[in-house]
Formats: structure tokens, C-alpha cells, sequence
């Protein structure tokens, strides 16, 4: 029997983050305060995060310890498995060896809870009774609100109101483990009755949700905020995953010539490519790490590297990113993890550096290349995984053209049994093509005010 699994036991579960940012030759700039647009220090993140998690945001420490307890929750579901994907590879008649990390396997489904229970787990530390956040697809939301009743906190959800419509199981899985769910915009903040008045019928976006859960964490010393993706500790948190990838391609004797992952803000992409991109830093090695993003919000591809805010009322400090400015509502694609219009700082300039590579697929080819996958190798992916499939089918394709066989890994972040909307949508002909014009995006830039790099 050929070997299909590739499997560490628990003891293996790496003891530390792996923090990318102590390895870059450029480092990333510092966040600005939007009013003096000086840098700011971490002390003014405080109102809003726990300490713990600031000193994990600026740290220039290379590796950062796990907490035990942390790896102890780890341990319901990880270490993750990695496939080889032999069905995958025989549909696609290539010579390429494909690999993947699958990050389904978690309590809600995706690779968010690598991040989301040490969020909690330092919340608790620091005596915080509330976290607040928002969710697109509805990943994070119940990624936060599985460790929150872990840790006995309340979590209050503000969901992307086209998800909350799609996605109804999604918000009864958060209420399972005891979380409030509010569909954004919300009346119950003043940015959301604002939104609202403005446009009754909007579909909503990430980075509104974003400013409805910060104006409610500012408001309360009790409450604070969390984010699942963008931010550096987030990324921290999930280098967990490309590390157990590491030791599992030794295990196979194998070692990828290209990473590949999806993007929303670069969580799980950072997460598997980060420690192959220590590969090249410390050993020069040369594996091609490609990002995956959707062609209808395509800030790596087509964006601007500038300052932007991470949110759409412009709560956020101003941040050094890819990004199609912080009033763009992308279309309102499947794939809601990926609808955010800015991308996290390192990951950023580590695209402007050029030690990494990005491409856009469009919203019918990544259902195309998850069906393929799904009759290849039985699992259903989340619709934001697909567009990594796309990229790489797209690569299979190459080596299968040029004659070469090449070692493809790519992160299947989440399984899409929640998703079944969207594949349905697909089937029944509903899913269009969507491309954004120059022109649209020329015009969410020019309304930017924030300082150009
Ligand atoms: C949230 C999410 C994403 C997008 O966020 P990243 O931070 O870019 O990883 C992608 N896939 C899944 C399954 C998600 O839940």
C-alpha cells in the first residue's frame, strides 16, 4: 500500500512560534497614529488587546515559547495530518508529487483555533471578560468562540451580514459553544446604525464588522478585541502549522519546491510558508511560496503598497500593506474569508521584497478546482481553500507540460461541510465570473488620504 498519510504524534507538537520578522532583511515599517501620523508605540494598542499578545506583536525574539496549556488544547486535534494527494495527482495526470497539510480536522473546521485559543488563553491571564470580533465566513467567529468557553469568557460575534444570511449553521455553531451573534452592520453600535442609514441594503463587509467590534471593545476596560487574521502575533500563532509540515515532509523524505496558500490577511498562509521561508533565509534554499487570493478582491495583485486602516471606519492605526483601500466592498463572492481589502503587514513586505509570489484566480475557476479536488481526494473544501487548489492545479499542469516533476505543498485550511450554499449556487449555474476593472479600483484608491510609501 502506498503511503497516503503522513502523521506526527502528540509529543511532536512543536514548543514554539516561529516569528519570521527577526529573519527579514527589510523590516516591516511601524503602524502610524492617523491623526499625528507619527509611529506609534504598543501602548496604544492597549485599550484594545491584551498585553501579552502586544509584546507577541512587536517582539523581535525569533521563537516564542507555546504555554503549556495552550498546547494541551492544541492536542484535541493537533498534530494535523498531511496527504499525499495521490488522486489528486492522477486526475490531473501530472508528474508533480502534491502534498497537503489538512486543517479541517480542528473542533470549527479550519486552521483560525491555532490562533484563537492562545488569544483566549492570555485574555484570561490579564482577567478580560468579554472578547469581541467580528467573522466573514464564519470561521473565526467559531474558531473564538470554541476557545472562549474553553476559558469561561463571553464572546460577542459580529457577522458579515451576507454570511449571517448564507451561513445560518455557521452562527448556530458559535451558539453552541455560547457565543452572541449580531449580523453587521448592526444597530448595535454607532458605526453599524450609521452604515445602516447610509445603506440599508448592504451586504456588509470585513472591515465594517472590524469597526463595529473595536467600538465596542473601546467602550468597556472589561472588553477587548480579537482579530484572526492581518495581525503579526495572529501569524505567530500560526506557525504551528508550517512547522508540523516541516517535520512531516522530512518524514517523507521530501522537502516542496512551492508553498501554496490561500489569502484573506495571510494567517494561514503565513502560518505553513513562514518556516519554508526560514529554509531560504538560513539555508538559502529556494522554495517558491505563492499566495492565493480571488480576482474580485485582489489587493496583493493589483492593490496599492501604502498606509492604509485596517477597517472601514478608520479606527484601526494606519498600516503599511498591500491593500484597495479601506472603503472597498469586494462583490459578494463565496468566499468570505478572502473578502478583506488589505493584507497583513509582514506579508506585505515580504510580497514587496519579492520572497514571495501571489496570484488571482476567478470565482468560477476555484469552484471548478474544488470539485476536482473533492472527487480526487474525498474531502470538500472551504471555498476559500479552493483558490490555493486553483494555484496549485495551474502549477500540476506546468510540470506536466514542461515534463518535470516538481513537490507542491499547499494548506487545505478548512473543509467547506458548512459551504453547501455556495457549491449548490455553483451547480445551479449561479456563479458568475467577476473580474474588477481598472477603473473601480483607480477609484477606492483616490479616495485614500493616507500617507503613500
Ligand atoms: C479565515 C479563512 C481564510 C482567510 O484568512 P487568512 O488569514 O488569509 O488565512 C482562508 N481559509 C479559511 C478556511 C478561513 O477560515
Amino acid at each position: 500500500m502506498k503511503q497516503r498519510k503522513i502523521l506526527l504524534n502528540e509529543s511532536e507538537i512543536p514548543d514554539k512560534w516561529y516569528n519570521i520578522t527577526a529573519d527579514m532583511p527589510n523590516k516591516p515599517l511601524p503602524p502610524l497614529h492617523p491623526g499625528t501620523l507619527q509611529p506609534i508605540g504598543p501602548e496604544a494598542l492597549a485599550p484594545l488587546f491584551p498585553m501579552e499578545l502586544i509584546k507577541q506583536e512587536v517582539t523581535t525574539d525569533k521563537w516564542v515559547d507555546i504555554p503549556d496549556e495552550v498546547r494541551n488544547i492544541y492536542s484535541l486535534w493537533r498534530p494535523t495530518p498531511m496527504y499525499r494527494a495521490y488522486g489528486l495527482e492522477k486526475a490531473l495526470d501530472t508528474p508533480a508529487k502534491i502534498y497537503y497539510k489538512y486543517e479541517g480536522v480542528s473542533p470549527s473546521g479550519s486552521h483560525k483555533p491555532n490562533t484563537a485559543v492562545p488569544q483566549a488563553y492570555y485574555s484570561k491571564q490579564e482577567g478580560i471578560k468579554t472578547i469581541t470580533t467580528e467573522t466573514g465566513a464564519g470561521q473565526w467567529g467559531s474558531a473564538l468562540a470554541f476557545a472562549c468557553n474553553h476559558f469561561n469568557i463571553n464572546c460577542e460575534v459580529y457577522m458579515v451580514k451576507l454570511s449571517y444570511e448564507h451561513k445560518p449553521y455557521r452562527k448556530t455553531m458559535m451558539n453552541t459553544w455560547g457565543a452572541k451573534v449580531f449580523p453587521s452592520p448592526s444597530d448595535a453600535t454607532e458605526i453599524g446604525k450609521k452604515i445602516l442609514a447610509e445603506n440599508p441594503d448592504t451586504t456588509g463587509s470585513l472591515g465594517i464588522a472590524i469597526s463595529e467590534a473595536i467600538e465596542r471593545a473601546a467602550s468597556d476596560e472589561h472588553t477587548k478585541y480579537a482579530l484572526g487574521s492581518v495581525l503579526n502575533h495572529v501569524k505567530l500563532h500560526q506557525t504551528i502549522v508550517g512547522q508540523e509540515a516541516l517535520k512531516q515532509m522530512e518524514k517523507a523524505g521530501d522537502l516542496p519546491d512551492i508553498v501554496i496558500a490561500p489569502f484573506g490577511g495571510g494567517s494561514n498562509f503565513a502560518g505553513l510558508a513562514f518556516p519554508f521561508l526560514r529554509l531560504n533565509f538560513e539555508e538559502g534554499k529556494n522554495i517558491r511560496c505563492i499566495a492565493s487570493e480571488p480576482s474580485s478582491c485582489p489587493k496583493l495583485t493589483r492593490g496599492e503598497f501604502r498606509y492604509d486602516f485596517g477597517d472601514t471606519g478608520g479606527m484601526t492605526p494606519l498600516l503599511p500593506m498591500y491593500t484597495l483601500g479601506h472603503n472597498f466592498v469586494p462583490a459578494p463572492i463565496h468566499a468570505g474569508g478572502l473578502r478583506y481589502h488589505g493584507a497583513g503587514v509582514i506579508v506585505s513586505q515580504l510580497l514587496r521584497d519579492k520572497f514571495i509570489e501571489a496570484v488571482a484566480h476567478d470565482n468560477l475557476e476555484v469552484f471548478e478546482a474544488g470539485v476536482i479536488f473533492a472527487k480526487a481526494e474525498g474531502i470538500i473544501p472551504a471555498p476559500e481553500a479552493t483558490h490555493g487548489i486553483a494555484t496549485v492545479i495551474e502549477e500540476a499542469k506546468k510540470c506536466k507540460e514542461e515534463g518535470v516533476s516538481k513537490t507542491i505543498l499547499f494548506n487545505l485550511c478548512g473543509h467547506g461541510n458548512f459551504d453547501m450554499k455556495a457549491y449548490e449556487d455553483y451547480f445551479a449555474g449561479n456563479i458568475q465570473k467577476h473580474e474588477l476593472t481598472e477603473a473601480e479600483i483607480k477609484a477606492s484608491l483616490a479616495q485614500l488620504n493616507t500617507p503613500t510609501i
